[in-house]
């Protein structure tokens, strides 16, 4: 695609979206970005280098097609990224399937009245890949989420559905653009704003010793300015086609513990029982129960698992080279400490600190 054309990002506030923003501004595009609330709460994105001359923020609602129908008009492609990221909810109908499901179909029948629209990118996730790993499988594009339901990984199941219904609507319609989604795991790094996402959540929950002990549990990870670059890229090259997993490494919890803590954070109360062996992985599927509904489900189905990803279709069909995650969670620590999500203590050891993963 052409910089100076216009590129909806929809959800433009998010983690994931206000680096997709950033990196389409730097790249001369001019963004539009749909957001929930007047322009002025964004100021963190009205602020980007470009924005004064080349973004503009709209307001549009999930729920309503319609509204999505001024913020398309002369994109050559829609970036699509809104959608809750939340684990634990009251109503998984109405706080993930709804506004997941409906505001893809929403957003892709606006798209269906774009005239000129080339291509929609939409924002998926491994979670509509698997909701629980399996030791003796790689994960790839051709895998699909087939056990999640509203009670059973709420937040994977409206993945899941999002992403299915916008691969039915183009099987269906048959629209002039097309259609690519880029399925990332865990995001991590520095944040353009001042919230807190979901992931980095979780690494400051470690933190802050929320966890009993070091589980037998993984994650795959990549950082959100990769996760970014692969939605332009998959915007770009017009050779791109279907899913693309997005996940730059495999890192377990013993390992994001060590790195944490031989990196200067070893004066946080970070886990060090090692709960690793059948014991400790029998204690946390009981504990499980004692969690809000849906972590202990995600315990009870990831705990003494391993989960893997083959990712070399975005490696040679987009070119994404992803950076080295160990390097993007200390980034993201930095940056959760820097805007206070996270207390700041003294470095415990500044030479472990320069210590390079
Ligand atoms: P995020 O920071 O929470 O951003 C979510 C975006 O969606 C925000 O702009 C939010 O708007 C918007 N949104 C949420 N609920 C909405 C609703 N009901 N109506 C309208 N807009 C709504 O999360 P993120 O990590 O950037 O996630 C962006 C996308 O990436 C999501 O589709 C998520 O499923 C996917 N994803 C994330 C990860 C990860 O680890 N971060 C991994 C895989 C996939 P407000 O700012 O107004 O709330």
């Amino acid at each position: 695609m052409i910089p100076e054309k216009t590129v909806c990002v929809t959800g433009a506030s998010g983690f994931i979206a206000s680096h997709i923003v950033n990196q389409l501004l730097a790249e001369g595009y001019r963004v539009r970005g749909t957001v929930r609330k007047s322009p002025e709460h964004y100021p963190y994105l009205l602020q980007l280098p470009g924005a004064g001359e080349r973004l503009e923020l709209v307001e549009a609602d999930l729920l309503r097609s319609e509204s999505f129908i001024p913020a398309f008009i002369e994109c050559a492609c829609v970036i699509h990224t809104a959608s809750p990221y939340i684990i634990n909810v009251k109503d998984p109908q109405t706080d993930l399937v709804k506004p997941a499901l409906e505001g893809t179909s929403a957003v892709m029948e606006a798209a269906l009245k774009t005239s000129g629209l080339k291509r929609l990118v939409l924002t998926s996730s491994v979670a509509a890949i698997t909701d629980e790993p399996d030791s003796s499988k790689v994960f790839t594009e051709h895998d699909w989420n087939t056990r999640s339901s509203l009670q059973r990984h709420p937040y994977h199941y409206s993945k899941t559905l999002a992403e299915r219904a916008a691969w039915d609507f183009i099987d269906r319609k048959k629209p002039d653009f097309d259609l690519i989604t880029i399925n990332p795991a865990m995001v991590t790094g520095p944040s353009v704003g001042s919230g807190l996402n979901t992931t980095n959540a979780m690494i400051r929950d470690i933190m802050n010793g929320v966890y009993p002990g070091i589980m037998d549990i993984n994650w795959g990870f990549v950082d959100v300015r990769d996760t970014a670059r692969a939605h332009i890229l998959a915007m770009e090259k017009v050779s791109a086609r279907g899913r693309y997993l997005c996940s730059a490494e495999v890192i377990d919890m013993r390992e994001l513990v060590e790195l944490l803590s031989l990196s200067g954070y070893g004066n946080y109360p970070l886990p060090k029982r090692d709960l690793t062996n059948i014991f400790g992985t029998a204690l946390m599927k009981t504990l499980s129960w004692t969690q809000p509904r849906d972590t202990g489900t995600y315990l009870r189905t990831h705990i003494g698992r391993s989960i893997r990803y083959e990712c070399s279709k975005i490696e040679k069909e987009l070119g994404i080279e992803f950076r080295p995650v160990r390097e993007s969670i200390l980034e993201a620590v930095e940056d959760m400490i820097s805007k206070g999500h996270l207390d700041r203590r003294d470095k415990k050891s500044s030479a472990a600190r320069r210590k390079k993963y």
